[in-house]
């Protein structure tokens, strides 16, 4: 058995999903560990839990006694950040607030991001799958492009290692896009623009292939789509909501 409904609800609305060691924001890659293991008599209550990321609760588990390295985390010492991070996780509101000045900075890049990825309508082509309904404008995979480009360089980047860390899956799902674009589509331009298409002649003469293209855009642009969305709400509440 391990903690069940309401206990885990409340301990996770607590850390408002960060771990209680490091603080970064996990998400759904989160553990509830017990502070009191259970062979010892550890109970599956709220008082007894502490959600961790998966380095620190790795990092809490390993401490071998026979060989001792570092400064193991006790009992008390685990309640006592815990408590810290529950507090600051109530009075904030909700508004975990990177802090410093980078705070500028970051809002720039998430801008930027916005405007590269969203302003051109990019965002939606993907969210609604264009790719597999007929043929598409060369533009799409120029703006695929240009945000490439613009990963190049060292100024792209979030100082927030939480939103830092998001950007760059983002960036390597689209490299992936990139990827399938290339493999899955060819020129399908008309005299007065310039396209690209799944081959539609496929479903009749290479209908696995074309059944494999579909399901890879819809893959992929499913999970984009997600995880853009991830980035943005993240980073409306971490860099404006104050
Ligand atoms: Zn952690």
């Amino acid at each position: 058995m391990g903690f069940r409904g309401k206990v885990v609800e409340d301990a996770l609305i607590s850390c408002g999903r960060h771990c209680s060691l490091c603080h970064k924001f996990c998400g759904t890659k989160m553990e509830l560990h017990h502070i009191k293991q259970r062979k010892d008599g550890g109970e599956d209550s709220f008082e007894n839990c502490i959600p961790l990321c998966f380095d620190c609760h790795a990092d809490v588990m390993q401490y071998n006694p026979d060989h001792p390295k570092g400064k193991k985390y006790t009992l008390s010492e685990l309640k006592r950040h815990r408590d810290n991070w529950y507090d600051k996780i109530k009075n904030s509101q909700g508004n975990i607030l990177p802090n410093g000045s980078y705070l500028d900075l970051d809002k720039k890049t998430f801008e930027r991001l916005q405007n590269l990825l969203d302003s051109k309508g990019l965002l939606f082509f993907i969210k609604s799958n264009g790719f597999i309904n007929g043929a598409f404008p060369d533009k799409i995979c120029e703006d695929i492009y240009i945000y490439q480009q613009e990963c190049f360089l060292p100024e792209f980047e979030f100082i927030d290692t939480d939103l830092e860390g998001m950007r760059v899956t983002l960036t390597e799902q689209l490299r992936e896009l990139d990827i399938l674009i290339q493999k899955h589509t060819f020129d399908a331009s008309t005299r007065t623009e310039s396209r690209q298409s799944i081959p539609k002649e496929w479903s009749i003469t290479e209908p696995e292939r074309y059944i494999k293209a579909i399901n890879d855009f819809e893959k992929l642009t499913f999970i984009i789509g997600k995880k853009y969305d991830e980035l943005i709400k993240l980073g409306r509440r971490k860099l404006y909501a104050n």
